[in-house]
């Protein structure tokens, strides 16, 4: 594991405390991405932890990724204050797109609150 994924593993944490599992833009529940993929491979913990996870996934969650407010491209560094958890289609849609402006559709889309 290099330096980026650990900081990621963290900055992921710290974000699902922050702002809860949930997909930033569209409310979507979320599993974090190692549990998810140890899920996947059939190689879940029997732990509570990964039952209540597995429950979620039955029942529509799905894989948290990290979603930068300002692209990497843009110069968007992998801080707190400019990454949010989001589902893989609103980070896939969201793109380079400004944060504010994608934001205000998604929020018109789902007619809910999003933190901004
Ligand atoms: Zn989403």
């Amino acid at each position: 594991m290099n330096g980026t994924t650990i900081r990621r593993i963290i900055l992921s944490k710290k974000l699902a405390k922050r702002d809860g599992l949930h997909c930033h833009y569209c409310g979507i529940s979320l599993v974090p991405s190692r549990v998810f993929q140890r899920i996947e491979r059939g190689a879940a913990k029997d732990t509570k932890r990964y039952r209540d996870f597995s429950a979620l996934l039955a029942n529509g969650a799905v894989m948290a990724t990290l979603d930068h407010k300002i692209p990497e491209s843009r110069g968007g560094r992998l801080i707190l204050e400019n990454v949010v958890l989001a589902c893989e289609p609103c980070n896939m849609e969201k793109g380079s797109r400004d944060y504010c402006e994608f934001v205000q559709t998604k929020r018109a889309a789902f007619g809910q609150t999003v933190n901004a």
